[in-house]
């Protein structure tokens, strides 16, 4: 197992981290895509799989000069060994489903096609819903559905979410 030191923001175990290695040694999984849907760029799980060209990364979020952790941009790809390997999508305040959705039919579902993962994990926060008091996203709990939809996980993994009474009961 892979440690990324300091334990800052939002976590301090990456289960998903724990995931991929079990999935691995365990079942002998070989390609595994993590797909982080937080509003928040996935920072730590980036970091532990830079270098590892058999987990594909993508994180869209709200950019990072503009929210915590200040991460996340484009030219964040990869280590030369697994260059292209991680895929940052920051986005500007204020995107909605149709945005969100534009990017996932453009741009995620063909890479995603592309890598041809196993296995496919959903970091699934719920902070880009437009009530959230972190994110200045305007997602709606339909918008997250069709995303789910649309990328069809094996698992999906709740994240961040503060909107506990006007976003994560929410099931339309
Ligand atoms: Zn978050």
């Amino acid at each position: 197992m892979r440690v990324v030191h300091g334990n800052r923001g939002f976590c301090s175990i990456n289960n998903e981290a724990v995931l991929v290695e079990y999935l691995r040694r365990v079942h002998g999984v070989k390609k595994i895509a993590i797909v982080d849907t937080d509003v928040h760029h996935g920072d730590g799980t980036q970091d532990i799989f830079y270098h590892d060209p058999d987990v594909l990364f993508i994180s869209f979020h709200q950019d990072g000069r503009t929210i915590y952790p200040g991460t996340g941009f484009t030219y964040e790809l990869g280590g030369p060994g697994a260059y292209c390997s991680t895929i940052n999508i920051p986005l500007p305040p204020g995107v909605t489903d149709s945005g969100l959705h534009y990017v996932m039919d453009n741009l995620i579902s063909p890479i995603l096609k592309d890598f041809e993962a196993d296995f496919v994990v959903n970091s699934a926060g719920q902070d880009n819903h437009f009530t959230d008091p972190l994110g200045e996203m305007l997602i709606t709990a339909q918008g997250y559905a069709q995303l789910t939809e649309k990328l069809k996980p094996d698992l999906a993994v709740l994240e961040g979410g503060y909107a506990i009474e006007t976003a994560l009961p929410m099931l339309i």
